[in-house]
């Protein structure tokens, strides 16, 4: 898309879409902005844009007819029907990710997956920094790839963690390493299927060039699929099978390309799960340059992410833990594999079209009861109904005084509620931090 003198509308103003904003005038366009929120709404836009001297339209009396391309945040579905207008009369329409991708210097890593993105991207920029490889990291973890040109430099790696919504317009952005975690049913609401979620994902893969890698779960057979539609060379990690290319578990150990990289029990991170990330990240740093010493050195200190199983407190014997970024049902059923102590599960928050049902059999095994919340609770628990003990909590701290008061010293109680939080709270954060609080005010009071 041609930038410089060109008259660009930018959808969306978060912080993505004012990064591209601010991107594009840099680089000589004109910018043009619009959002469905007003500008009053919008405080950080408005002085930003101002900045910029771009003017500001609501969404529906955008120009966007009148101008040479289109920016969309990541936020904004590619498949609005002004959106649709626009490109079937031949205006180029691409995303924040990709206009990033022209002005990015140094290699870049592209991880990707429905969930693991988080944590195998910190712990990659965890394990380059560690080896002594210069990076930047960025994506939907922080800092917008928008905003990370103006910084990049050559024979430096951008660690990128993108996002289906992302990476579904991309045509030119290319990944010098491709990664997927895994490819599992969400954000159907806005992908409609499947397919179409699989196919946003898979763009990662197909923009590669030979001398790339994408790095694969030989395990997931959806992810798997990728390898038939990239140029870059398929390198597989498997908790399964022996991958002498890539990076696989045997023995109690991780292996990398033949050589042991380290004992499983050394991973800091609980969970099989996170064994995949670990492998993913691994395989990553090592195709960067990085030593198998430098590498299991590096694992070995890394803290984990907040909100990702992360171990709260104990309480009378009774530990918990915050998962609330387990926000569909993949993610809690991980969560539910990574403990074998009795748990007490909170579920529930805003639906996303979700099957609860593939719970049932995990939960009937491990779980003494499940504390029902937010919106989804009805729906939760139709389906879960005869599998476990189901108590209606409503709110967090109903169901924390709840299971306290159920459970026994040795059992876990674990937030991780296969929901989006919106229906009661401003974001997954949001949710993690209030339960935090929550126990923290509990221990208080057990004292
Ligand atoms: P993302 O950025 O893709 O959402 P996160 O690292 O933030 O991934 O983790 C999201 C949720 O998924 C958390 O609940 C976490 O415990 C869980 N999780 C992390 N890695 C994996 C994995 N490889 N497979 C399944 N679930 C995972």
């Amino acid at each position: 898309m041609k930038i410089r003198g060109a008259k660009i509308l930018v959808v969306g103003l978060a912080r993505s879409g004012l990064a591209a904003a601010a991107l594009l005038g840099e680089r000589g366009a004109v910018v043009i902005a619009c959002d469905t929120r007003p500008l009053d709404q919008l405080p950080e836009a408005a002085a930003r844009l101002e900045q910029l001297g771009a003017p500001f339209h609501v969404q529906a009396d955008a120009p966007f007819e009148q101008v040479d391309g289109i920016v969309l945040s990541p936020g904004v579905p590619a498949d609005l029907p002004r959106i649709e207008a626009a490109r079937a009369r031949g205006v180029p329409v691409i995303g924040e990710a990709e206009l990033a991708g022209y002005y990015l210097k140094g290699p870049i890593v592209g991880i990707t997956g429905s969930n693991g993105k988080t944590t195998t991207t910190a712990l990659l920029g965890h394990l380059l920094t560690r080896c002594g490889i210069p990076c930047q990291v960025g994506g939907n973890i922080g800092t917008p790839p928008a905003a990370m040109a103006g910084a990049s430099r050559y024979g430096q790696w951008n660690v990128l963690e993108l996002s289906s919504f992302q990476l579904e317009t991309i045509s030119s952005f290319r990944a010098a390493i491709g990664v997927c975690i895994n490819v599992t049913p969400d954000h159907l609401d806005r992908h409609h299927n499947f397919e179409n979620y699989a196919r946003a994902k898979r763009r990662l893969f197909e923009t590669q060039t030979p001398g790339g890698f994408a790095i694969l779960n030989a395990d997931d057979a959806a992810t798997a699929a990728f390898a038939d539609h990239t140029e870059a060379c398929a390198s597989w990690f498997s908790q399964l099978q022996p991958q002498p290319q890539g990076v696989w578990v045997a023995d109690g150990a991780i292996w990398l390309r033949g050589a042991k990289l380290m004992p499983v029990g050394e991973v800091p991170l609980r969970g099989r799960h996170n064994l995949e990330n670990v492998m993913a990240a691994s395989l990553a740093a090592f195709l960067a340059g990085a030593t198998l010493e430098g590498i299991a050195g590096a694992v070995r200190s890394f803290p984990g992410v907040e909100h990702r199983l992360e171990f709260v407190r104990e309480v009378s014997g009774i530990a918990f833990y915050n998962d609330s970024k387990a926000t569909n049902v993949d993610a809690t059923l991980k969560a539910i594999d990574a403990f074998q102590q009795p748990i007490w599960i909170i579920l529930g928050g805003k639906d996303k079209d979700s099957d609860y049902t593939v719970l049932r059999e995990p939960l009937a095994k491990r779980a003494k009861a499940a504390l029902l919340i937010g919106a989804a609770a009805g729906k939760i628990r139709g389906q879960l109904a005869g599998a476990l003990p189901l108590i209606e909590a409503g709110t967090i701290d109903r169901a924390i005084g709840e299971a306290y008061a159920g459970a026994r010293a040795g059992d876990v109680i674990l937030l991780a509620p296969a929901c989006a939080s919106f229906d009661q709270f401003a974001s997954y954060e949001h949710r993690g931090r209030v339960y935090k609080e929550m126990v923290r005010a509990l221990e208080e009071k057990a004292k």
